[in-house]
């Protein structure tokens, strides 16, 4: 395999802004042109690497910390990895960056309204009812990126244009050579 640079991309925002379908999306076209790639999911690590934790400040930045540590590993060997995660806190998505060093944050950004009008799996409606607490956005804080590589607004941006941003983001930072993401479109 071609020599590759490790970077992590972090994708940061609110449940539903979307996060999810724009890694996939950035994913399908690295595996595409034959990139070693791996996707750290907020869920999914929820229900393995960090099972147990709550969504207390302690608890969300625990969550963080252990992802950054998974990331910071296969990123200095030459993984490209693609953290999804609502990542609420701006002092520890700070501090993972800084122990991962080569590090692209996206700020995933729909207003709430959009995301819980996408309801995408009906935990607004949760939330709003009471029976889910402490629900970004809702009834617990989200902090949002001051200054991102990378900005997508997904209320008015298709997918295709964020996909976009997130390869001209990693060409500019010189993880990925130019023709990536010609070869994409
Ligand atoms: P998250 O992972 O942030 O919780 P999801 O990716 O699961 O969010 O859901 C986002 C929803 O928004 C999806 O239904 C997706 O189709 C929709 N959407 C609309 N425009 C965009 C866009 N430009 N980028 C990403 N998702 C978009």
């Amino acid at each position: 395999m071609a020599q590759q640079k490790g970077v992590t991309v972090w994708f940061t925002g609110l449940s539903g802004a979307g996060k999810t379908t724009i890694t996939q999306a950035v994913a399908q076209t690295l595996r595409e042109q034959g990139y070693g790639i791996e996707i750290l999911d907020g869920d999914l690590i929820r229900e393995n690497l960090t099972k147990g934790l709550g969504f207390s400040k302690a608890d969300r930045d625990e969550n963080i910390r252990r992802i950054g540590f998974v990331s910071q590993l296969l990123t200095r060997n030459g993984v490209i990895v693609l953290v999804s995660a609502i990542s609420p806190y701006r002092a520890v998505r700070e501090e993972v960056r800084q122990k991962i060093g080569s590090f692209v944050e996206v700020f995933v950004n729909a207003p709430l309204a959009t995301c819980e009008e996408r309801d995408v799996k009906g935990l607004y409606k949760k939330a709003r009812s009471g029976e889910i607490k402490q629900f970004t956005g809702i009834s617990d804080p989200y902090e949002p990126p001051l200054h991102p590589e990378v900005e997508c607004r997904t209320d008015l941006e298709t997918l295709d244009e964020s996909v976009s941003q997130v390869f001209a983001a990693l060409e500019a930072a010189g993880y990925l050579p130019t023709e990536a993401r010609a070869m994409a479109h």
